[in-house]
């Protein structure tokens, strides 16, 4: 299968002219899981003409202001489309309470049913298709990064071959699509192999912010197919990044590296680099880690099994 990527927010503790605070979207199949929800976060979701009555499911990593402020807007936006599906909204415990003093404070109109899930780490969502499993970070208070992991699939069945290998059409063909063995009349066994191509690999998607270098991230991480990830300081500032517990783009790129990502996507910079300063934050982390881009506020990436 195939997954959207949409950076929606790129700046870590203020939202500068051309940079929203932090938040990124997943698209599959249609639906839309949110990751983050800085403010500016619902302009970024119009410009990218993603809907709203889309997101299913909302993933926040962590209760500072540069990941939340948008949320009570968002979670407005429902007074002006119906929805009927809920809406799960996954984070730190405090995230509850936040919601709901919004909701009571502001007097807002909410027409659908929220539901909260406390992040925990491991598996906080898991459907046929795919997980999102939260990764412990360390970071000034509670917070979680997340990876989305397709399933893997079957590969195709080869109608040639069932045919070739005079296997009758029907409930032999579902058994070995689902992967058991059957046996012919005459006694032949077939195996799936056989009849399958290679299995379909999912895909994997992870969201890694705010938190100080940790080399346990690498291994929650593996083999991901985009790590969207903190970069927030050069390399001049190392201690700083360390002391108020979070990381250089290099400390990033040494997670992606580690973890054998295909590309490291760059977020939640520093506001004290202008838009044309941001270039070092690139440039050290290309030297651990060559695939690393610098995101802009609505990049998008698309994200095949098949590369
Ligand atoms: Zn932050
Ligand atoms: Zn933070």
């Amino acid at each position: 299968m195939s997954l959207e990527v949409f950076v929606l927010g790129t700046s870590g503790m203020q939202p500068l002219p051309n940079r929203f605070l932090t938040s990124a979207a997943v698209r599959r199949e249609g639906e839309i899981f949110l990751f983050d929800c800085g403010e500016g976060t619902q302009v970024s979701l119009k410009m990218l003409n993603l809907h709203w009555k889309r997101i299913s499911r909302i993933f926040i990593s962590h209760m500072h202001a540069d990941h939340v402020t948008g949320l009570p807007g968002l979670l407005m936006l429902s007074s002006q489309v119906d929805r009927t599906e809920p809406l799960y909204i996954y984070g730190p415990a405090k995230l509850k309470e936040y919601i709901d003093a919004n909701r009571k404070l502001l007097d807002m109109y909410i027409n659908y049913e929220i539901r909260f899930v406390q992040t925990e780490p491991g598996v906080v969502y898991e459907n046929k298709d795919l997980t999102v499993e939260a990764v412990p970070l360390l970071h000034t208070k509670p917070c979680f990064g997340y990876v989305l992991t397709e399933k893997d699939r079957p590969g195709e069945f080869s109608v040639e071959n069932a045919k070739a290998l005079n296997i009758p059409m029907g409930p032999m063909w579902g058994r070995l699509q689902k992967g058991e063995t059957v046996t012919l009349e005459n006694g032949t066994s077939i195996t799936p192999n056989q009849v399958l191509g290679n299995p379909r690999r999912g895909v994997r998607f992870s969201f890694i912010t705010d938190t100080m270098y940790l080399s346990s991230i690498a291994n929650h991480v593996k083999n991901s197919d985009l790590l969207v990830c903190e970069g927030m300081f050069d390399n001049s500032l190392t201690q700083d990044a360390f002391e108020k517990k979070h990381m250089t783009s290099s400390q990033a790129a040494m997670i992606a590296r580690d973890a054998g990502v295909k590309k490291l996507a760059l977020i939640h910079y520093s506001p004290r680099y202008a838009d044309k300063e941001l270039k070092v934050l690139k440039e050290e982390a290309s030297e651990i880690f060559e695939n690393t881009i610098l995101t802009k506020d609505r990049m998008v990436f698309e994200i095949n099994n098949s590369d």
